[in-house]
């Protein structure tokens, strides 16, 4: 009341409960007419700012995940990757980085159209975010490589993770043309002095090793 005195005028953002307990989000303008000899009257204007609420958050997600397949993108990555490593050092629990990559994916393109491949990469991702836990994420590396950062996971726990993975990969056909795919895995557990690019690159370097030992396996650094 003091602020809106000085003020005059003002703009803020409140909350309404309906009396169901439903939360609505208002944008309140407030303004003061002061009228000589006569009490100062307040006149309020809440305007309800739902939509607006909704499409926001609808641009955050989309600044934040991949539009084909639903996986976070590389800006997300970001943010992630310094959280996570900060919060596991800090309260002092392991942190698996598991990056992977669709084997001979190039043939698929080759053998049924690119669109295909695309329904491939989006059935992948869907088959992946059912098997990992809510706190996991899984972001798209770039092309067809993903990669999954899992806090609370040791190398074993990642290792199982990525096994599981690959056999149910394995033995599902993709895309309404019924692709079969396989996975490569490349796991790191963070170590205690590393940062985000050294531990990254230990996957990748696992994963390297994992397609040169010959595919659909995966390799712990
Ligand atoms: P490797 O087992 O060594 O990974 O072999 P690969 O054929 O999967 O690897 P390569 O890097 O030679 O080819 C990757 C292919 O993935 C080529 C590229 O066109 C395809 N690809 C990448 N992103 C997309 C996408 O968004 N959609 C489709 N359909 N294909 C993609
Ligand atoms: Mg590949
Ligand atoms: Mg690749």
């Amino acid at each position: 009341m003091k602020l809106l005195f000085e003020k005059g005028t003002m703009t803020y953002p409140a909350e309404i409960k309906t009396k169901y307990g439903k939360i609505i989000p208002l944008e309140v303008t407030s303004r003061i007419y002061k009228i000589p000899g006569q009490p100062p009257v307040g006149v309020c204007i809440a305007r309800d700012i739902t939509d607006r609420v909704k499409m926001e958050k609808e641009l955050k997600r989309l600044s934040e995940v991949d539009s084909l397949t639903g996986a976070y993108n590389r800006n997300k990555y970001k943010d992630i990757i310094s959280k996570e490593i900060e919060r596991a050092k800090r309260y002092k629990y392991p942190l698996s980085a598991i990056m992977f990559d669709l084997d001979f994916f190039k043939e698929v393109n080759d053998k049924y159209g690119h669109v295909t491949g695309d329904e491939v990469l989006k059935d992948m991702v869907s088959l992946i975010m059912r098997n990992i836990r809510s706190g996991d994420y899984l972001i798209r590396w770039g092309g067809e490589e993903f990669l999954i950062i899992a806090p609370y996971a040791s190398s074993k726990d990642a290792y199982l993770l990525a096994e599981k993975l690959r056999t149910q990969a394995e033995l599902r056909y993709f895309s309404s043309e019924g692709v079969r795919v396989t996975l490569s895995f490349g796991i790191a557990a963070l170590t205690e002095n590393e940062y985000e690019m050294s531990f990254i690159k230990r996957a990748d370097d696992a994963l390297y090793k994992a397609k040169n030992s010959g595919r659909n396996r995966t390799e712990v650094y």
